[in-house]
């Protein structure tokens, strides 16, 4: 069995030792133009010249949960697209938002600033049953986050296409539950796949619907976010602030006014990192299970677009 690697942006040796360890019977090595013909390929953004040349492609296994990017290429046809499945990212997702989501509710950015001020000041505290937070997409991702919100008792709200049932949450679904669960929301968590009918879906006209005040925490794809829709809403003061973790080009330019503006936190798409050990091990049993003819999980529909 042949397993190519063919991942950019990525140290290749310890992927690669890992891999060999878990399948010592067969070939892995990284992908170069004229490479024998891949059974498997574990990607991140690969060349269309590394698709165009597979003709025996089983596998695709890409070391994120999104393939907004591995879709918009062409693929070998009939080749199975497989994303990580949680693979550890649900837990740093969640620890990420609720922090974010904490931090804003309890006002720890103005309490530090009063404190290197030398000011002992106390802040109202805010009514959490008035902090309804909204996360949109219910996946792997979404819904662990969900879970982990209504650990600290705020009302919590989640929308996917599909209806569904999480303990404690009220979910809404599709384009008809769109607008009551925005018009139930202060804050704002995008969770949901960078699809054509995603794209831009947080806009002026979506992120003014939340209750006054809103906030957002962007941690799934930049191209969902009409970044000057949010600074204008901003401005306007009908939004509060923002937590991004993914922009429109990456890394963020230089002189994009997200960077200074006082109330947006960026940080540089690190809110779920892929995880090398979890990850080997989770593509070598998907690998041994399609050997197999056995179902694996986080197939992808290329025609849904995730
Ligand atoms: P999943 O595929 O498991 O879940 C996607 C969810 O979005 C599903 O609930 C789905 O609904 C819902 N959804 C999709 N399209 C629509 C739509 N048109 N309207 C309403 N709901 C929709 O994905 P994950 O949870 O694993 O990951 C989500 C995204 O997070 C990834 O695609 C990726 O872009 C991003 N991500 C970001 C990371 C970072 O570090 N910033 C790290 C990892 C992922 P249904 O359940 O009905 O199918």
């Amino acid at each position: 069995m042949n397993i190519t690697f063919c991942c950019t942006d990525t140290k290749a040796q310890p992927w690669l030792d890992g891999l060999r360890a878990a399948f010592p019977e067969a070939s892995v090595e990284v992908w170069e133009p004229g490479a024998p013909q891949a059974d498997h390929a574990v990607v991140w953004a690969p060349p269309q010249q590394f698709l165009d040349q597979q003709q025996a492609l089983k596998g695709l296994f890409n070391i994120g949960a999104g393939v907004d990017a591995l879709l918009k290429l062409h693929l070998p046809p009939g080749v199975k697209v497989v994303r990580l499945d949680d693979a550890g990212m649900s837990v740093q997702m969640a620890e990420y938002v609720c922090h974010a989501v904490i931090r804003h509710f309890r006002e720890f950015d103005g309490y530090e600033a009063d404190v290197k001020a030398g000011k002992w000041s106390y802040r109202k505290p805010r009514d959490r049953q008035d902090f309804s937070i909204g996360v949109m997409g219910l996946g792997v991702l979404g819904e662990r986050v969900a879970r982990a919100l209504r650990v600290f008792d705020f009302p919590v709200h989640g929308w996917s296409r599909t209806p569904k049932a999480i303990e404690g949450v009220v979910t809404h679904s599709g384009e008809a539950g769109f607008d009551t669960f925005l018009s139930n929301c202060r804050v704002l968590v995008n969770l949901l796949p960078l699809t054509p009918d995603t794209r831009d879906i947080l806009n002026r006209d979506t992120l003014g619907r939340l209750k006054p005040g809103g906030y957002l925490i962007n941690v799934a794809r930049g191209a969902h976010l009409v970044e000057a829709d949010l600074l204008a809403l901003l401005e306007s003061d009908q939004m509060a602030g923002a937590t991004l973790d993914v922009f429109r080009t990456e890394p963020l330019p230089a002189d994009h006014p997200f960077w200074n503006h006082p109330r947006i936190t960026i940080t540089p798409h690190t809110s779920a990192r892929t995880l090398r050990d979890e990850s080997i091990a989770q593509i070598a049993g998907k690998i041994r299970a399609l050997e197999a003819g056995q179902p694996v999980a986080g197939v992808v529909d290329p025609v849904r677009g995730y």
